[in-house]
């Protein structure tokens, strides 16, 4: 699961309640990850420092300390994939864990299906890292080429400004994963304009207009209303396909 690690990947599951816990551990271990419980901040920092974790599932509600001050002290150590889990309305408490490290969020109550999708992403995407990146993508008639920075639709050039492509990119190396509306401003547009959601609203129009075969029913470049977009994408082709 894991290609810098060998056997199967081992997740902290950091929750105080007893039961989302239990029910974690039977569908993690289900799908044949190792799990490991902490039932709050402190218990759940000890053992990440004494486990070999591949991926942390933060709740954001402790008893001992808040899930997001928690996220950035993992930060200053490990790039491990923290995946937040939140109850569905707190949007600006999923987006503070997201600024803070955090790489994508699971609202309770969560879909086993979901859950599952956004730990694979988040696995996946981790080894990817450690290896150099995916340098291809593919979404329906869509191949984004990050390295030769092109994209073709149906095979053919499409054209893009170069805050378009700014955009794209940064999307697409954070591709299946959420990012928040206040990173997609800084990385294209600079700390200056963090807030400035506008331009971003702009241009992912601009994006579906050439992406996508709806631009107004997206199925690539998703709004995650109240936190930022996320760009959904197929597997990677073979090099040299
Ligand atoms: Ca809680």
């Amino acid at each position: 699961m894991s290609a810098d690690r060998a056997g199967p990947a081992q997740v902290l599951v950091i929750e105080d309640e007893a039961p989302i816990r239990q029910l974690l551990r039977t569908t993690l271990e289900a799908e044949g990850y190792i799990v490991h419980e902490a039932a709050g901040a402190r218990e759940g920092e000890t053992l990440a420092g004494n486990r070999r974790i591949d991926l942390f599932l933060v709740d954001l509600g402790l008893p001992d300390g808040d899930g997001t001050a928690l996220i950035r002290r993992l930060r200053v150590w490990t790039q491990r994939p923290v995946i937040v889990l939140s109850a569905r309305s707190m949007e600006s408490q999923k987006v503070e864990a997201l600024d803070a490290g955090a790489d994508d969020f699971v609202a309770k109550p969560f879909g086993v299906a979901e859950l599952h999708a956004r730990l694979r992403v988040a696995l996946r995407h981790a080894a990817q890292t450690s290896q150099g990146g995916d340098a291809r993508l593919v979404l329906g008639p869509v191949l984004i080429d990050l390295a030769a920075k092109t994209v073709l639709r149906s095979g053919e050039r499409v054209r893009l400004t170069a805050t378009q492509w700014r955009l794209l990119e940064v999307l697409a190396r954070h591709a299946g994963r959420v990012v928040t509306a206040r990173q997609l401003l800084r990385e294209v547009w600079g700390p200056a304009h963090a807030e400035q959601s506008h331009y971003l609203r702009i241009y992912v129009r601009q994006l579906r207009q050439k992406l996508e075969l709806e631009p107004s029913k997206p199925q690539f470049l998703i709004t995650e209303t109240g936190i930022g977009y996320r760009l959904l994408v197929e597997a990677a082709p073979p090099p040299g396909d």
